[in-house]
């Protein structure tokens, strides 16, 4: 757990991406019944010939452009892209594997579908799959505009606009924590909040996809006394950047957990209601707490204190005089 928390990175940290990677978005609120109508062949040519041109040109990797134009040419067209029902998979891996890949991806969707029922996009999702792990970092450097140690420090990221990473195994937390991302950006039109809620939602499907508990090792660390109070976690900015990233990720995927399964009278049966709520008001990142405080209040008509009180009650925890314990970072 400790290395895949610290390959993921927030997809907020990097809201500026630029217009070239952001396009597909443009068209991501138009919502309808029906999945995407499948591209035919000639359509489908077009939308590789595009990635080739604003994107793949971008990243030519340094060896292959010293040896000359032909390398270039071959080593573009070595670019597939692979048609699912929701995804288009534009990739240089091996097309068998990357098939396994895209299947991944549709399973991940029907999944997160039938826990947050939305409405199918007008447009297929992008995935951006790169054979190796060095063209990812050319990606991300060279067409997002991040830095070599900020690319290096993830195997995947999403935004609403596209998912990009490089091989691994489909089945991987990250692969399905990330897409998960791209999924509550572009289907529920969720994209601010907060880091505990995007994180929370990524890590809960991740978790629950895998058939791994999403509670981890909260529940000891709920009755040490070693995590942040509800009021400050909620305002923590970015949970991966804060010293218990691990721990946080987890604290974060519970919140979600127990939003979604309580009996509380007061919650019981409407995260479908918060949803829509966020969603609809458009919360900018920037608001932090403020957002959370006003969409908790408005959809439970709960304080910070009142929901955590019932969230130590679902993980059985009595609430105890906190003990300032530090935790190691996992
Ligand atoms: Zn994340």
């Amino acid at each position: 757990m400790g290395i895949a928390t610290l390959t993921r990175l927030s997809v907020y940290a990097f809201s500026l991406v630029p217009a070239v990677a952001q396009k597909p978005q443009d068209a991501a609120h138009k919502r309808k019944a029906q999945p995407p109508a499948a591209l035919e062949d000639a359509a489908l040519d077009k939308k590789l010939d595009a990635f080739r041109e604003e994107i793949a040109k971008k990243m030519v990797p340094a060896r292959v452009a010293a040896k000359g134009e032909r390398r270039v040419q071959a080593w573009l067209k070595s670019f597939q892209v692979v048609q699912g029902k929701h995804y288009h998979v534009f990739t240089n891996g091996p097309k068998t594997t990357v098939k396994r890949f895209a299947q991944s991806l549709e399973q991940l969707y029907d999944f997160t579908k039938k826990l947050w029922p939305f409405e199918e996009l007008s447009h297929h999702h992008r995935a951006y799959v790169f054979a190796s792990a060095e063209e990812y970092y050319d990606f991300c450097t060279q067409v997002v505009g991040w830095s070599r140690v900020q690319a290096e420090r993830s195997a995947g990221h999403a935004t609403g606009a596209y998912y990009a990473a490089y091989y691994q195994s489909p089945k991987s937390e990250t692969v399905m924590h990330e897409a998960t991302h791209q999924i509550v950006h572009a289907n529920l039109g969720i994209s601010g909040v907060g880091s505990w809620f995007q994180e929370g939602m990524a890590e809960y499907a991740a978790n629950t996809i895998l058939g791994s508990k999403v509670s981890g090792g909260m529940r000891s660390d709920l009755r040490n006394g070693s995590y942040y109070p509800f009021a400050e976690f909620i305002a923590i900015p970015s949970l991966i950047a804060d010293k218990h990233s691990s721990r946080n990720y987890t604290h974060a995927g519970c919140i979600i957990e127990f939003m979604m399964k309580t009996g509380e009278p007061r919650m019981a049966g409407k995260f479908h209601k918060l949803l829509a709520e966020a969603a609809q008001r458009r919360y900018a990142w920037s608001r932090g707490t403020e957002a959370s405080r006003d969409l908790l209040k408005k959809v439970y008509g709960m304080t910070f204190e009142e929901l955590e009180a019932a969230f130590l009650r679902f993980h059985r925890v009595k609430p105890k005089k906190r003990r300032p314990r530090p935790t190691p970072v996992r």
